[in-house]
């Protein structure tokens, strides 16, 4: 394995695809030979494939859905899926139920009401709300279990396995003597040390394809997460409402409040989730969590009539950007 010890002149860039958890995943690196980028990049996307297999939810064979199939029974859960268990209940301790793993139900109903161009039944959705609620997942920190205390639930980590995935392949980067390197699946990435001679890595944040659109931030990042939640230019409509595929845990309705939320967190995982977070809490409430959450930033577009509204949290202005004074 390398060092690491070649100078900056002698370092490349080197880009990497694949398609992992349905997405295509991005692996970026500078190193001084493409072996060791290509070999680097090939474990961090085994390390990708590997969450999968334990956090899908369309694997009927994940770490994930076999615990969904245990109701009633505390069962010991891996390293990987206890950190993302855990933070996920954090989040949604902080945002009072915004954010929820456990809107699995509801998520599938709104999948298909879309689908199907039909809004869901009442009844149902009253049946699915009654499946949800994270207080319903208990888990035990001192014997590292989880139990899910109510029948017919499910699990859904889409708002934050992804930027656990990249913060995951990241660090498998960097063990391998590779740190300067971004790793980006989805709206979500993880960013290592900067590029060779640079303060960061450029992010376009939220270049928005509308023809009134101002030119989109480039941001300049190292050693952070950065995530992208939102689809405020989505068009699927059902009887003349677009409904989001984040729903809203508490009412169990698909967001009709459409905005892209870009996070800045000290890393993928946080970020994801508080993407997600902050596009159900509404500028207000999920600004005010940014504020309150050290280490994060935030930048909202949203379109509540016919113009574009911009917000971003005071931490977003000491991000560093392209073309702004230092
Ligand atoms: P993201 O793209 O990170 O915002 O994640 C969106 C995905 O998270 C959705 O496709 C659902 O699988 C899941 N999801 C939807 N609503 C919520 C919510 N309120 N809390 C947590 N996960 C959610
Ligand atoms: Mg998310």
């Amino acid at each position: 394995m390398r060092a690491g010890a070649e100078t900056w002149e002698e370092m490349r860039k080197f880009v990497f695809e694949k398609a992992e958890m349905g997405l295509p995943f991005r692996v970026s690196v500078y190193a001084a030979d493409e072996a060791a980028a290509q070999a680097g990049a090939a474990a961090a996307f085994a390390r990708i494939a590997e969450l999968n297999a334990v956090m899908s939810d369309y694997d009927s064979d994940s770490e994930l859905s076999r615990l969904a199939r245990t109701t009633g029974r505390a069962v010991p859960v891996s390293p990987a899926l206890w950190t993302v268990l855990t933070h996920a209940h954090l989040f949604a301790e902080r945002s009072d139920g915004a954010f929820d793993i456990t809107v699995g139900p509801l998520v599938s109903l709104w999948r298909r009401a879309r689908r199907k161009q039909e809004l869901p039944d009442a009844a149902l959705l009253a049946e699915m709300r009654g499946r949800v609620g994270f207080k319903k997942l208990r888990l035990d920190a001192e014997h590292r279990t989880a139990e899910l205390l109510a029948p017919d639930m499910r699990l859904d980590l889409g708002a934050i396995a992804k930027g656990f995935a990249c913060d995951e392949a990241l660090a498998v980067l960097k063990k391998r003597g590779l740190p300067r390197a971004l790793v980006g699946g989805g709206g979500d990435m993880a960013v290592g040390d900067a590029p060779p001679d640079q303060p960061g890595w450029r992010i376009e944040v939220a270049p928005l394809d509308v023809p009134d659109a101002p030119p989109p931030q480039t941001v300049l990042l190292k050693n952070c997460g950065l995530a992208t939640s939102g689809d405020i230019f989505q068009r699927v409509e059902i009887s003349g409402q677009r409904y989001s595929h984040i729903v809203d845990p508490r009412t169990g309705i698909g967001l009709t409040d459409h905005s892209l939320v870009t996070i800045i967190a000290p890393d993928g995982m946080t970020a994801d989730a508080l993407s997600t977070t902050v596009s159900v809490l509404g500028p207000e409430r999920g600004l005010k969590l940014i504020e309150e959450t050290p280490g994060t930033a935030a930048h909202l577009v949203r379109q509540p009539g016919a113009k574009l509204e911009f917000r971003e949290s005071a931490r977003w202005r000491d991000v560093p950007k392209v073309g702004a004074a230092p």
